[in-house]
Formats: C-alpha cells, structure tokens, sequence
C-alpha cells in the first residue's frame, strides 16, 4: 500500500470523527438553520481572504462559496448543472461534491461530509474545512477570534539555515518582478530599501533588497528549489534580461540584476508597494549614480496617465484549459502583451504590467500594484469558459463590479466588441476580486469562450490577438481621452 493511501486512510478517519462530532452539534445545540456569521475570517498563509466576506456557518461547519475555492484558493472549479455536481481540482486528487448530499468522491475514494454543499441566493456553498482538508490544506480554526487559518506552504526543500536566537523574520518579501513600458517594477510586501549600482563586463544594473526575501507565493511559480529565476523582456529595448536570486539567507537578500545591451545610466524610485528601476533611454540622461535613497515617485509625474493591464491567471494558475489544450494564462499574456505595444503608441501614458511573463501573482498582489501606483484605469484581460458537459458558447463580455467602472465598461466593450467580430454578452456587473477591490475605473475583458463550441479558433490566431489588442488599446484610450504619439 501506499502512502497515500494511508493519508487516504487517516482522512476518511478524521472525517468519520468530524461527521459524528458535526451530527451530535445539531442535535444538541438549538439550530437556527442558516446563520449568516460576518464575524469570520479565512487567513490563507498570513493574508486575509478578501474574497471570503460572505462566509456561513451551518450548524459548527464553515461553508464558503465556491468562488472563493475557484478565485482564492486558485483550484480549478467545475459544475454539472443536471447533476448538480461540483468538482474542484484535477486528477486523481480530484474532489466530487453533490448539491445537498453528505457524500462525495474524493479521487477513487467515497468520502462523507458533515454538511452538504447547497445553494443560497444564487451562490453555492462548500465546507470549507472538509474541501482544504481534501486538497492537502493544514486547516486551523481559532475559535476565540473566530478565524479559520489555512496553510498550504510547502516544506523548504533545503536545510534551514541555522537561526540566530532572538533574529527578526526578514522585513519585506518580494511578491512579483515584472518589465513594462521601459521599466523593472517590483512589487513588495513590507518596508524595503533597496541599494543599487551599475556594473560592466557584462553590463548591468544590481539592485539589492536588504532584509528582503522571496515571497512565498512568489516562489511557488519558480523551478527548482525556488531561490532563483529570471523574468523575460522580449521587446523591451536595451535589455536582455532580467535575473533575481535569494542571494543570501542569513542575513536575507534577494539580489535583482537587469542585463543591458550596452552601459546605461537609470533611474530608481518607488511608490506605495512598487520599486521601479527604469534603465534609461540612450542619450537620456548623463551617467552618474542616482541617489538610490531619494525614491522620488515617477510614474504618473507631469500628468502622464497611469494604465495598469493585468494578464489573468500565471504560472501555477493556467485558468481554464481550451480546446488542443491551450492554456488560458498564455493567451491572456500574449494579448496583454500586444495591448502594452499598443499602448505605447499613446502620448502621456505609463504603462505597468501586473506580469510580464509566466509568474504566479494572487488576485490581491495584483490589486496592491494598481493603488500603489495610483492607476488611472486597471484592464485584466482573460478568456471565458464553461465546465464540461455545457451547451456550446461563444461571445465577447466586460465585466467590471464598482458603478463608477460602468462607463469605462460599455466603452470597452463597444472597441473590443467590435474587433472580436463575435456575439455581445455585454457589459455586465460580477464580483471580481480584481475589478472590486481595486478603487479606480477597472474592467475585466473576456474576449471570447475556449471551451468546445466556442471561440477558440480566432483566440489563437495572431492577427485576431492583434486586432483585439488594438480595440483594448483603443477603449482605454478614448475613455481616458488619450491621442496617439506625434
Ligand atoms: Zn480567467
């Protein structure tokens, strides 16, 4: 037998003690049936889930909707409508939930539940200990304070340094590196300040991050132990790459080097949660070592409109799967990536990339560089989908949450709408992480279905992606009343 059958074993267990425990709490305390419990909170690795405000209890059991599941938790989330069946994750630890039914599959296994999924005001409700528990989550809950804290961090695969007794976690962690518009942009949880310098032989600008390290949900999309990687700049000029490293442990500092084609001086400035480290254009400014200190933030100065384009999905999170097994997350970059060209072509913009290439970024971090650098307009871009088993659907749709994205919306709508050549689904509402916690005029574009009988066809051909890129360029800039360069 094989260990996971032994996990398999000890779960099931665990789940019989839970089942008798949930049964003898509805039978021994007086049960109002659903009780809305605004007073808990799910703490997924230190962060608070945002996306979890309309947590239940049901007798003791905490049940979440499944958005939650889908969006925070990043499992791939699916619905059988005539068989009321909801599956979350893939393959052989894949999880079949019923609606109002206390058994379901857990991979080969039959498992039961202390309580069943259901659906209450159009919103579909899971256990939430029950579903972490199943997809390898530690799962605590703090009853005094009400929280519900989830883990799902990985064991170091290397020895841990020796701690020095008394020594203070690193300050700041690295969320995301990514390259836009001319520029390195950082995004970091905590107090940073960075130190850099120019070399040669080969050329290249070092910023180190003191006191800093790599931030777990960063580190889950690198390869190997998760200490280094680099970032791609295909079509940044100048630039030939851009490498990072957990440089050192003890004391921590994450080192960041952009290789130059040839020397060049820059600029380093932050704002909010985002470093940027701009290389400068050739004959831009004369050499000299920029006061690293200063931090002076650049982006948006002199009225430049600031634009924030989100490439949905990265790394870890491929977003749904398409028909020839696309993956969503490398459409949604390749089109992010010809909207910030065609961005480029705007006078008065900065542009910043949530990514830039195949990293994993969560929704939240995504938020974090939006108000950091006080964005005029935020775009995420994504492909829609639909579980197996559907009716074949096809058509273009903004969605946006907040009423003062509603303009912005319906205009986007109407330039992508029309270069898609497909089926309006509107400009419509949904609570969207990243269209709703973010504060200024946001949009989320899906520009057609991946899923068989849709879109598919079109979302992979290069001219379509470049039309399409072009009418999101083309939204953005009438509502923000921008003219193209020269
Ligand atoms: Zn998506």
């Amino acid at each position: 037998m094989s260990r996971m059958s032994t996990i398999k074993g000890f779960r099931r267990g665990w789940i019989r003690l839970a089942a008798l425990l949930a049964f003898a709490a509805v039978f021994l305390i007086p049960h109002s049936g659903f009780a809305a419990a605004p007073a808990t909170k799910i703490v997924l690795n230190a962060r608070e889930l945002t996306e979890a405000k309309d947590v239940m209890t049901v007798g003791n059991i905490t049940m979440v909707p499944i958005r939650v599941v889908s969006e925070e938790l990043w499992y791939k989330v699916g619905w059988n409508k005539q068989r009321q069946r909801i599956t979350i994750g893939e393959g052989s630890d894949r999880l079949v939930l019923t609606l109002g039914e206390t058994s379901a599959e857990a991979g080969p296994v039959s498992v039961s539940l202390q309580q069943p999924p259901f659906v209450k005001s159009n919103t579909t409700y899971v256990p939430l200990r029950f579903v972490g528990t199943q997809m390898g989550l530690e799962v605590k809950w703090d009853a005094p304070n009400r929280t519900v804290y989830l883990t799902n961090e990985e064991p170091a695969e290397q020895p841990v340094p020796e701690e020095v007794p008394g020594a203070q976690p690193p300050s700041a962690s690295v969320q995301q590196i990514s390259f836009a518009d001319g520029r390195l942009s950082v995004l970091l949880d905590g107090e940073y300040s960075p130190v850099s310098s120019v070399l040669t032989g080969p050329d290249r600008i070092v910023v180190d991050l003191p006191d800093t390290t790599l931030g777990s949900g960063f580190v889950q999309g690198l390869p190997g132990a998760g200490n280094q990687g680099s970032i791609e700049t295909q079509g940044q000029a100048g630039i030939t790459g851009v490498r990072f490293s957990l440089f050192s442990r003890s004391p921590s500092l994450v080192r960041i080097v952009i290789d130059l084609e040839r020397p060049s001086d820059y600029k380093i400035y932050s704002q909010g949660q985002v470093l940027f480290v701009e290389p400068a254009q050739t004959g831009d400014t004369p050499p000299g070592k920029p006061d690293s200190a200063s931090l002076v933030p650049e982006v948006g100065d002199a009225g430049r409109r600031v634009i924030v384009v989100d490439a949905g999905h990265g790394g870890k999170q491929t977003g749904a799967v398409g028909v020839g097994g696309v993956l969503e997350k490398d459409l949604n970059l390749a089109m992010a990536l010809k909207v910030e060209a065609q961005l480029k072509r705007l006078a008065g913009v900065d542009i910043v990339m949530t990514r830039s290439d195949d990293t994993t970024l969560s929704l939240q971090g995504r938020v974090d560089i939006a108000e950091s650098v006080h964005a005029d307009a935020f775009v995420s871009i994504h492909g829609n989908s639909m579980p197996i088993g559907s009716p074949p659907t096809s058509g273009t749709e903004t969605l946006y949450s907040r009423p003062d994205s509603q303009v912005f919306a319906e205009t986007m709508q109407r330039h992508v709408l029309e270069a898609t050549g497909l089926r309006s689904r509107g400009a419509r509402t949904q609570s969207l992480h990243v269209t709703r916690e973010t504060t200024m005029p946001a949009v989320l574009v899906e520009t057609g279905f991946m899923s068989p009988g849709g879109d598919i066809e079109q979302m992979i051909d290069e001219n379509w992606q470049d039309k399409v890129a072009a009418s999101i360029a083309a939204g953005i800039a009438e509502y923000l009343g921008l003219n193209v360069n020269g």
